[in-house]
């Protein structure tokens, strides 16, 4: 069974422009591409690249988008019996502009993705109950996830709770998780403060602290990732890269660390690598097509 994912799969439409339009302007861009995604996608894909056993939960449409998506996932190596196929809605689906700079402006259609509720989880509570570690974001149900995170906490499964795209999240979903992962965004925001250092960074981990989490890791883009728990705070610095797409960064960071957390490294040497597929996945253009097989990993680690 090894990890599960429960998530997100979109098939992401992506712009490549020099600058993003104004509203009501028109402008020409460089490039188009249809490329599989989702966070959940991506997570899973991150972690089977790595060499990780990922077993998928999710929900696609009976359509083109979403037939592709489960055949990408299959050759990728992920088990995709658990992912449905709704009747009434289409595949998820991603718009995101990707400017010169390598930022990118995302508006996400869940579709299937929000079909999946409380009951079809509970269904699935037995594969659930034999992960290894349960990995999870925010494009789904939300009280989707809380029935995920409680069956897993009640089978002393541990959570990686990604908390993506950010929405306020009652206590005892966080109690249940074990490790957190918002970048400085979400983590200001599930905090209440901007977060605009790492000091704030820390700050607004404590207060996470306080209502439950166990651990508190939060992604700071180029430099790295804090991480917060009762042992203290630790930054992890990133790896110094030329980024040229930043799509997927956070994905690729949270594959590794549920990959690395499975194999029995420390949390530091988790995060650390990490880092490392991380800074990789912003070197490449797209979000699957971005993220790193283990031979490249170790390659850029040596
Ligand atoms: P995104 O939404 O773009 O996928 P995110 O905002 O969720 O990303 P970030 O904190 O930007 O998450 O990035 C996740 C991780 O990826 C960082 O903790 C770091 O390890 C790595 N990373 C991101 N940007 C860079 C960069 N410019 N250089 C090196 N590493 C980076």
């Amino acid at each position: 069974m090894g990890i599960v994912i429960i998530g997100s799969l979109n098939m992401d439409m992506v712009v490549r422009t020099s600058r993003a339009p104004e509203a009501g302007e028109t402008l020409f861009g460089q490039a188009f591409a249809l490329s599989p995604g989702g966070k959940g996608a991506n997570q899973a894909v991150a972690a089977a690249r790595l060499g990780a056993e990922v077993t998928m939960i999710g929900r696609v449409g009976k359509d083109g988008f979403g037939r592709e998506l489960l055949e990408v996932m299959r050759q990728e190596g992920v088990h995709t019996e658990y992912i449905g196929q709704s009747e009434t809605q289409a595949t998820g689906v991603a718009s995101i502009v990707v400017d010169e700079e390598g930022e990118n402006r995302i508006i996400v259609v869940p579709g299937a993705n929000l079909e999946m509720g409380r009951e079809d989880i509970a269904a699935l509570a037995p594969v659930i109950s034999q992960a290894e570690m349960v990995v999870m974001q925010l494009e789904t149900d939300l009280p989707m996830c809380e029935q995920a995170a409680s069956i897993a906490y009640s089978n002393g499964i541990p959570v990686i709770l990604n908390p993506a795209p950010a929405r306020a999240l009652n206590d005892e979903l966080l109690q249940h998780v074990a490790y957190l992962t918002p970048n400085e965004t979400e983590a200001g925001i599930l905090a209440g403060m901007a977060v605009n250092s790492i000091a704030d960074a820390g700050q607004a981990a404590r207060v996470l602290l306080q209502k439950g989490v166990e651990n508190v890791i939060v992604t700071l883009g180029a430099k790295g990732a804090l991480i917060v728990n009762d042992a203290g705070s630790l930054h992890i610095p990133g790896f110094p890269v030329q980024a040229v797409d930043t799509v997927a960064a956070g994905d690729s960071f949270n594959g590794a660390l549920a990959y690395q957390l499975t194999s029995g490294k420390t949390l530091a040497e988790a995060v650390r690598f990490a880092n490392s597929v991380g800074a990789l996945a912003v070197g490449k253009h797209g979000a699957i097509p971005s993220l790193p097989q283990l031979a490249e990993v170790e390659q850029f680690l040596k």
